[in-house]
């Protein structure tokens, strides 16, 4: 008898048709054996639909009440699959995040788990009942509701899949595993059998949303066995596993876009020691994320500094740019939310150069401006144009021989 932990994400349960074949599935895991452990978003759009709801009364609502009502969505859908299973005439039973202790830090809207007491959990497996997770969601130390960050049920899946040390962990989604770019933006992009928890992550923190990257970052720590698979058909998926030596033959493993960062740039800052240092500290206490960071040279004594942060804090963040500004006399604040950060990613760069030229080179031929660079051992990042930012996705995955070769096999969205 095993342990395993299935999560159904938002199309996967979006109407009762759906419902009932996640159930279906869920039920066939038990008659096998299995203790079992699902996780479930919300249905569809619905946490699209919610956070729309919350702008028509305020544009400015509270992070509090929107994890209040964000976490709602979740609730239905457990609700609604707990039912299915009892239909199909299997005992089953749905539970908030906070009733299966799921605690977290305290930063609505972006919380990060900190810990899981499953004991609660433990009790009804042990009693032969399928247990029903609301994803995305945790509580506080005071007990409020909290939310992981958009896309956050595959961490509370994988989260326990660790926990609770299970044999397996599948994330059921609408498409069939990790393709070499989402399918979606490049139609001829290729499955792959598997990809390493380096790869996943790099990529899914650069845009494929296809994983909550937070998730991954549980499940290497904890060397959870993760499948990502279709909830519509029994296909095999993708393994993300730990790196095996001839992972590294391939030098990219995949591409991705992600249009969820903007621009600052703070001008004529003056170039003296420390500048730095304060700039990204005030930043830093807002629990603003900066990725890339750039400064000219030095002109009369002052430079510019140019970063990305999040799109969703540019407005908090344009604030720190301002106080910044005044406090340190530099000359203004410009920003850019059009941008878009275009990434190349493969353990196979480790030991293959050229990467970077070949990226650069075809943005060039297809007459894309560079804005800013970033690398790291496994990734070459490049800010573009918002407004290029499909079609140099779709170069750059031909360029570096991505595209699946028998066309009559492209996905259909
Ligand atoms: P779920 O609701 O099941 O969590 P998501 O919408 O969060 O589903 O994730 C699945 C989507 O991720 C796919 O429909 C696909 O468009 C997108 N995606 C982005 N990048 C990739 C990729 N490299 N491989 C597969 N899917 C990807
Ligand atoms: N429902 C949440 C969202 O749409 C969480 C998730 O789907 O994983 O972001
Ligand atoms: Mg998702």
């Amino acid at each position: 008898m095993g342990l395993i932990v299935q999560k159904f994400g938002g199309t996967s349960v979006a109407n009762s048709e759906r419902i009932r074949t996640a159930a279906k599935r869920i039920v066939e895991a038990y008659e096998a054996g299995n203790q079992v452990i699902v996780v479930v978003s919300a249905r569809g759009q619905t946490t699209d639909e919610l956070i729309d709801l919350a702008h028509e009364i305020t544009d400015k609502p509270s992070t509090r009440e929107m994890d209040m009502l964000m976490s709602t969505g979740e609730q239905i859908s457990v609700a609604l699959v707990a039912m299915a299973i009892h239909a199909l005439g299997y005992p089953a039973v749905s539970f908030t995040g906070g009733q299966v202790g799921i605690v977290t830090d305290s930063y609505h809207t972006k919380a990060r788990i900190r810990n899981i007491n499953a004991q609660r959990i433990r009790k009804e497996l042990d009693n032969r009942t399928i247990v029903i997770v609301a994803g995305f969601q945790g509580i506080d130390a005071n007990e409020n509701i909290t939310t992981l960050g958009r896309g956050g049920s595959d961490t509370t899946a994988v989260a326990l899949a660790a926990i609770m040390k299970a044999d397996r962990c599948d994330i059921f989604t609408d498409v069939e595993g990790i393709y070499t770019a989402d399918p979606r933006k490049v139609p001829y992009a290729r499955k792959l059998s598997t990809i390493s928890y380096d790869e996943i992550l790099e990529l899914a923190s650069l845009g494929a949303q296809v994983m909550h990257s937070r998730s991954i970052e549980f499940a290497k720590k904890y060397n959870v066995t993760l499948q990502v698979r279709s909830s519509f058909n029994d296909k095999e998926g993708t393994l993300i596993c730990k790196e095996a030596k001839e992972m590294e033959d391939i030098v990219v493993s995949g591409v991705a876009v992600s249009k969820d960062d903007a621009k600052i740039t703070i001008r004529a800052v003056p170039d003296v020691p420390g500048q730095a240092a304060k700039i990204f500290h005030e930043i830093a206490k807002r629990n603003i994320n900066v990725d890339m960071i750039i400064q000219n040279a030095s002109i009369e004594g002052r430079a510019d500094v140019t970063y990305t942060v999040p799109r969703s804090d540019l407005r908090e963040a344009l604030n720190v740019a301002e106080k910044i500004k005044k406090d340190l006399g530099a000359n203004e604040v410009i920003h850019d939310s059009k941008i878009a950060k275009l990434s190349v990613v493969g353990i196979g760069m480790r030991s293959h150069c050229g990467v970077a030229e070949k990226m650069f080179r075809v943005l060039a031929d297809e007459k894309i401006n560079i804005q800013m660079i970033s690398t790291s051992e496994i990734k070459i990042s490049c800010v573009i144009d918002e407004a290029h930012a499909d079609r140099a996705l779709r170069a750059v995955h031909t360029a570096f021989g991505l595209d699946k070769v028998e066309k009559e096999e492209v996905v259909k969205v």
